[in-house]
């Protein structure tokens, strides 16, 4: 059983001037108390915002990212809750212990993208169909890449509605409903759905990652890094899985079966242009549950079967991003052969078909972001 890992305690109102003001349950991530604010005080969430930030759309934007930009104090008075515990809810604490900048600008890693335009998103929102049943409000963990499963329950998270495929936006929801257990679009009851059993893989991923979140060690011989470095290593072989995958080769192959992973599970994503932190849940799931084997092979088996699959330098390239990262250290450095100067194969002969597919694919998701179609 994993422990869980609690980001803040439950808190209550005090002296509030709204008539009624939910208790900020443990866990819960900032927006989905500020719906449901707005939800049992008759209202949608779009206008009670409208009501505090009349300069402010903060629903076209990531306000768990980006509440630091808010001025707290009218919410702190009405609602008699503290703005440091709303930032205590909110995204903030955890970009700050992983040393992420802030503000946010662009994507930031390892916190799922929300993406889309106006109102509408592109994904970013998970939840657990067994928590929900038992208190709907959403989980800060649930926006954190490396979370596809609950631990507590064992099953797999949702990132869309069971009953319609709509990306979870529990901002739109109607002022009618009375909490957050339904869907927006078609008002389907989001807990009620066939779960999903949660892969072991995934579950020892997230204790693992919350491991490194703490500046340990996974054990194994992983070294404890810093926590931002930790990160990066654990993205760095993201990447380096990300790779095996859409490029299978022979090393690729014996190096992922000295570390005990089947390649026949290990197949390359479609939106292989996408980040992690775009992807939905159940790729994510498949490439991190892989990285979460490599872990668990150990560092010294890992650089053993690097160093015995002869791996090409140009994946060491890959996976290591800028700078000499812990996992650089640990692929073999060969030079790299000097190559003369030739046009590339694509020059010269048509593309396969299935290569083809892949860009159109990219594109058309890449598009879709942009557009918020989703
Ligand atoms: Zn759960
Ligand atoms: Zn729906």
């Amino acid at each position: 059983m994993v422990s869980r890992c609690f980001w803040h305690e439950e808190v209550r109102p005090v002296g509030q001037k709204w008539p009624c003001v939910p208790v900020m349950q443990r866990d819960e991530l900032f927006s989905s108390w500020l719906i449901r604010c707005a939800l049992c005080n008759a209202c949608d969430a779009v206008e009670m915002a409208r009501y505090i930030w009349p300069k402010r759309r903060i629903w076209t934007g990531d306000c768990d990212l980006g509440i630091c930009s808010l001025c707290l104090s009218d919410l702190q008075d009405r609602s008699g809750i503290s703005a440091a515990a709303f930032i205590r809810s909110s995204l903030v604490p955890i970009c700050v212990s992983m040393g992420l900048k802030l503000p946010p600008v662009g994507i930031t890693p390892w916190v799922l993208s929300l993406g889309g335009r106006n109102l509408r998103r592109a994904g970013g929102l998970q939840y657990c169909p067994c928590c929900f049943a038992e208190s709907p409000f959403y989980r800060l963990q649930w926006r954190l890449a490396w979370y596809t499963c609950c631990p507590d329950h064992g099953v797999k998270l949702r990132d869309s509605c069971p009953h319609c495929s709509a990306v979870i936006s529990p901002h739109r929801l109607d002022y009618r409903v009375p909490n957050l257990a339904r869907c927006h679009q078609c008002a389907g009851l989001l807990s009620a759905v066939d779960v999903q059993d949660a892969g072991a893989d995934e579950i020892e991923l997230i204790r693992q990652a919350n491991l490194i979140l703490q500046g340990r060690s996974v054990g194994l011989n992983w070294p404890a890094m810093p926590v931002a470095e930790g990160f990066s290593f654990l993205k760095g072989l993201f990447r380096l899985v990300r790779v095996l995958a859409a490029s299978p080769s022979v090393a690729g192959k014996r190096f992922l079966a000295a570390l005990d992973v089947d390649n026949a599970s290990l197949t390359p994503a479609v939106n292989v242009g996408l980040k992690l932190e775009c992807l939905s849940n159940s790729e994510r799931s498949h490439l991190l549950s892989t990285v979460s084997r490599i872990l668990l092979a150990g560092a010294d088996r890992f650089q053993v079967a690097a160093e015995s699959a002869q791996l090409c330098p140009s994946i060491r390239d890959a996976v290591a991003g800028t700078g000499q990262s812990y996992l650089a250290q640990l692929l073999p450095q060969r030079p790299h052969r000097g190559y003369a100067k030739t046009l590339p194969a694509s020059c010269l002969s048509p593309r396969s078909p299935c290569s083809v597919l892949k860009a159109w694919l990219r594109f058309e998701r890449k598009m879709l972001r942009a557009e918020g179609h989703w």
